[in-house]
Parts: structure tokens; C-alpha cells; sequence
């Protein structure tokens, strides 16, 4: 994996276009999931990758398919995600890499958005299309999208997009599509449905993997705070004020979000909600002024914050943990981007019990019995690889002095 790491940009020979959007983006060095991925697609191979999140997947696609676009005079791209939020994370690196005059039209087509603006993009004939399944289908029954020409497929995030019940959406999409294309299949996890959908509609993928999935992050301090339920909001603010920077705080329910935006804004904090049922120009607005530090706490549900990446969170907070193990590697994923530091907070209850005991299993199979952190404190220096360290908390935390200068002191957005 090192020597591929040591790999350069330049050794891809790539079009003088896009070695010069990658040297504007500060990319020199690939991350080992491009380091693998590249080459294996310019080659023209079928691509199966798991990867952990924030390891550089999106420009492990991204680069392959722009240089297909712009070594090709005809032909496009798809590549399919499931969430907006995502769709716009790829959307803009994708942007970035054609650069800003670029000939190669695009187009965005995501649920709760108007048509007008797709069907026109769509008109234009566009060279790349970067959607979620659902709208993509409603443009494909309408006729109002082509896809005989696209041979270059991405699949994003599949595992949620299965688990998001788009499976029918998904093979549906399939029919359109020409046989002859190269396909590239990326995943968090890989459950039979998976492989058997790569069977089904890939040719000879070659499998390429970066870590264990099961595995958060090694960058990541972790705290296990054991709490009563009615306890959870005071030791948050708690929280909040002993530490510094952005913090996205994961609720269960799309409600749950919206009152603890609410309440925090009541106390002080400069907070705003994201889930599902906002309409898609408010979250766009939200997730537009979390970049720009307009605020600092997220509140988010699963769904709307999958893949998000923004580089500046510091914190995240399992308020509640997720009805699915697995999100909670997702979530971790959400701190730590890229190599830097993140940490991360789990409010585990009582009620907790069978959650916390899936999430352990799932984070330390090995482990012989894992369901309860230790009571005196955990291993705080992770001297070992340890794939779960934890530090438990049953008193204050430290250092509440520091309180006058974390308050925030941006207007709320
Ligand atoms: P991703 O896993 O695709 O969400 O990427 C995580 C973060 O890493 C994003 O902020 C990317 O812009 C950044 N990134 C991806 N590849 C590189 C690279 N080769 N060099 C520097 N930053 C990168």
C-alpha cells in the first residue's frame, strides 16, 4: 500500500486539462484508495470498491470517468448516489476537475427539485449526469433521458442505496443503459445483495479495498458517556461548551432534530436541523452555511447525513444511537476527513442495551464480550492499533473553564 501511495498524480498520464484542475485542487499525492482505483479504471477494468469514508472515493471515480469524457469525443457518464446532499458533494468535486470552461455539459438530477431546470440541463445533452435512482427513472419513463450512449456507470454508496429500497429503481436504470459499458460498483459494506447485483450486472470486476470497513477511522478519539435518558440534553450543552469547533449531533427522529435545533438556539448555541422532510432549497441553505462556519452545530438523522463531507467537523455526538450498526462507522465517518483529527461522543442509555451490544460486535468481532465500556475509564492513549478505544465518563469533564470562550459567538444562520 506505501509504495502505491507514493504514486503521483503525474504517473497517471492524464489529459494537461486535468493534472491542471487536480494542481488547482491540491491534489498531489493519491489517497490509496485512488492510488488503486485509477489505473484499474483508466485500463478500462469493471471496479468492485469498499472503502471507508473520506478516504478520497469520489476522485477515485471522478478522476477516471472525466478523463474517459475528455479522451472521448462522444459517450457520457452516470453515476448514481443516494442522497442529495451526496449528489451535490460529487456534483461539485466533478465541477472542479472539468474546471470552469470546460465544453463537457452536466447535469444534476435529484428528487425535490423542480423539472424545468432538469429537462432543460437534460436538452443540452449533457456528457455527465449525476443523480439519485428515483428522479433518474421518472426522466427515463418520460422519455426526457437517453442513456444508450453512456458506457461509463458509477454506483455509489450502493449499500444505501439498497437499503434505501432502490433496488427496483436501480434494475430498472440497468435497461436503459447499453451492455457495453465499464461499470464501477462502490460500497461501504458488501452483503450478498451486493455481490449479487455486481454479478448480475458487472463484467469480471476487479475487487479493490482500503482498510477494514468495520473499522473507524484510527484518528478518531472516542468517549462512551453511560447516561439516563433524561440526562442526555444537559450533558450535551455540557459538552458543547467544553469543546471547540463545528459538531454535527446525530438524532433518531426528523422531529427529535428539529426541537434540539431549537432548543440549543434557545440556549445560546448556534444550531440548525437537517433531515428529510426539509424542502431541498432549505437544506442546500443549511448545508451551504455549516460550510461556511455561519454555524456551528448540525443536527442531523442517518439519511440526510450520509457522506457528507466537511472538512471542519471536529465533533461528532451520537445523541441517540442508530437503529443500524453499521451507520455508526458512517457517522464516524463525518469527523477526521482526510488525516485530520476528529473525536466522537456516544450517549449510550439504558434503554441502549441491544444497540450498543451491535455496534461493539460489529466494531471489535473478536472481542469476547464487549457490551459494557469499563466503568473506571478506558484506554485514553491508544498505544494499540485498538479498533475501539474507549474512555468512559461517569463525572463531569474536565476543563469547564474554558467555557466563556466556546460559546458561540456567530449569529445564528
Ligand atoms: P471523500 O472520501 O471522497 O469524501 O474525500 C474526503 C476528502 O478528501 C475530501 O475533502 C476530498 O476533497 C479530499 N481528498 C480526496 N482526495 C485527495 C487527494 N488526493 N489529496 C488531497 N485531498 C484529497
Amino acid at each position: 500500500m506505501k509504495e502505491l501511495n507514493m504514486k503521483n498524480f503525474e504517473d497517471f498520464g492524464l489529459s494537461p486539462a486535468l493534472a491542471q484542475a487536480l494542481a488547482h485542487m491540491k491534489y498531489t499525492i493519491p489517497t490509496p484508495i485512488q492510488a488503486q482505483a485509477i489505473p484499474l479504471a483508466l485500463a478500462g477494468h469493471d471496479i468492485m470498491g469498499t472503502a471507508q469514508t473520506g478516504t478520497g472515493k469520489t476522485a477515485a471515480f471522478a478522476i477516471p470517468l472525466i478523463e474517459k469524457l475528455l479522451s472521448n469525443p462522444t459517450g457520457s457518464a452516470l453515476v448514481l448516489t443516494p442522497t442529495r446532499e451526496l449528489g451535490k458533494q460529487i456534483m461539485d468535486i466533478m465541477h472542479q476537475l472539468l474546471g470552469p470552461k470546460s465544453p463537457i455539459k452536466t447535469a444534476f438530477i435529484i428528487g425535490g427539485e423542480p423539472m424545468g431546470k432538469q429537462l432543460s440541463q437534460l436538452q443540452a445533452r449533457p456528457r455527465l449526469i449525476v443523480g439519485t435512482p428515483g428522479r433518474i427513472n421518472d426522466h427515463l419513463e418520460r422519455g426526457s433521458m437517453m442513456l444508450r450512449e453512456t458506457h461509463f456507470l458509477v454506483l455509489d454508496e450502493t449499500d444505501r442505496m439498497l437499503d434505501m429500497g432502490f433496488t427496483i429503481q436501480l434494475e430498472k436504470i440497468f435497461k436503459f443503459l447499453p451492455a457495453e459499458r465499464q461499470t464501477l460498483m462502490f460500497s461501504a459494506t458488501l452483503p450478498k445483495n451486493i455481490l449479487k447485483l455486481s454479478e448480475k450486472y458487472m463484467n469480471n470486476p476487479q475487487r479493490i479495498a482500503v482498510g477494514e470497513t468495520n473499522v473507524v477511522a484510527q484518528n478518531i478519539k472516542q468517549d462512551v458517556i453511560r447516561i439516563e435518558q433524561d440526562q442526555k440534553y444537559k450533558e450535551l450543552m455540557q459538552q458543547l461548551y467544553d469543546r471547540s469547533g463545528s459538531v454535527i449531533v446525530f438524532v433518531k427522529t426528523k422531529f427529535g432534530a428539529d426541537r434540539m435545533a431549537t432548543n440549543l438556539r434557545r440556549d445560546g448555541f448556534t444550531s440548525e436541523a437537517l433531515h428529510g422532510d426539509l424542502r431541498q432549497t432549505k437544506r442546500d441553505k443549511v448545508m451551504q452555511n455549516f460550510r461556511k462556519q455561519n454555524f456551528r452545530i448540525l443536527i442531523a438523522t442517518d439519511i440526510a447525513a450520509r457522506g457528507l463531507d466537511v472538512p471542519h467537523i471536529e465533533h461528532v455526538v451520537n445523541y441517540d444511537l442508530p437503529q443500524v450498526a453499521e451507520d455508526f462507522i458512517h457517522r464516524m465517518g463525518r469527523t477526521a476527513r482526510a488525516g485530520a483529527q476528529g473525536s466522537a461522543i456516544s450517549f449510550v442509555s439504558q434503554q441502549d442495551g441491544r444497540k450498543w451490544h451491535a455496534i461493539e460486535r460489529l466494531l471489535n468481532p473478536d472481542a469476547p464480550s464487549a457490551s459494557h465500556p469499563p466503568r473506571n475509564g478506558g484506554d485514553k492513549s491508544r498505544k494499540k492499533p485498538a479498533r475501539f478505544a474507549r474512555t468512559d465518563k461517569n463525572s463531569k469533564p474536565q476543563s469547564s473553564g474554558k467555557k466563556r470562550f466556546y460559546r458561540d459567538n456567530k449569529k445564528a444562520a
